[in-house]
């Protein structure tokens, strides 16, 4: 058994976590969270991390729009997804919600604008 300690990111609360672990890696038992979320967190956390990537993107007009992924990726894939930002270029006029980058990196995930930007 090992025991790892997590701080909660759910919400702004930020319970802190003690999980259990077996030997093969699996979830035994979770301490210290106030809510369901904070258990399904840590158990999460603990066997498939994911995080959601928020950055900017390029615009062919030369300024950047800020952006963020749809929903949580694998947190293996945060390199290649920001690589991918890192090498798109988003049209001049780009609105709330528009879909910049389609399955980034192959995760089945969108990357969209949150905010507007015109000519
Ligand atoms: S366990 Fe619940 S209350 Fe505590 S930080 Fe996580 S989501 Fe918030």
């Amino acid at each position: 058994m090992k025991k790892r300690d997590l701080t909660c990111i759910v919400c702004p609360k930020g319970c802190s976590l003690c999980v259990t672990l077996s030997d093969e890696g699996r979830v035994v038992n979770v301490e210290g969270f106030t809510c369901p979320r904070g258990k399904e967190y840590a158990e999460k956390e603990c066997t498939h991390p994911e995080r959601c990537v928020t950055s900017t993107v390029r615009t062919a007009d030369g300024f950047v729009v800020p952006c963020k992924t749809a929903r949580t990726v694998p947190k293996e894939s945060v390199f290649r997804v920001m690589d991918a930002i890192n090498h798109t270029v988003a049209p001049a006029a780009v609105h709330v919600g528009d879909v910049l980058i389609q399955d980034v990196a192959g995760t089945g995930v969108s990357v969209v604008a949150t905010a507007n930007k015109e000519i």
